[in-house]
């Protein structure tokens, strides 16, 4: 796995790192993660769209992961849920796979 992103538009996602840890979308994921919980039984190993974290202010992607997948992300405060290959230079990847990647907030 590279640590280096050949995708454009990087400067522009370094510019708005610095609010990155602020991103909305943790608790807009977190709400559907509650409105879902109380089917999850039912729901098994279906999966949610949940909306990608990544340092893109203007990223909607969605990410598809199991209730359980995402509670497992969500466990820990510095891990960040993203669409594969979303990640910044300054992050970790701790998951990757085909359907999402988890990151981990560097630093501070
Ligand atoms: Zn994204």
């Amino acid at each position: 796995m590279s640590a280096e992103s050949s995708s454009s538009g990087t400067e522009d996602v370094a510019m708005e790192y610095d609010s990155y840890g602020k991103t909305p979308f943790r608790a807009l994921n977190e709400n559907i993660r509650l409105l879902v919980s109380p089917f999850e039984e039912l729901a098994g190993t279906a999966t949610v769209g949940f909306v990608c974290e990544c340092a893109r202010e203007h990223c909607f992607a969605t990410v598809d992961l199991s209730l359980r997948e995402y509670g497992a992300v969500c466990s820990d405060d510095a891990h960040r849920l993203i669409f594969p290959g979303h990640e910044h230079a300054r992050e970790e990847v701790v998951v990757l796979t085909r359907r999402y990647a988890v990151v981990k907030l560097s630093g501070e």
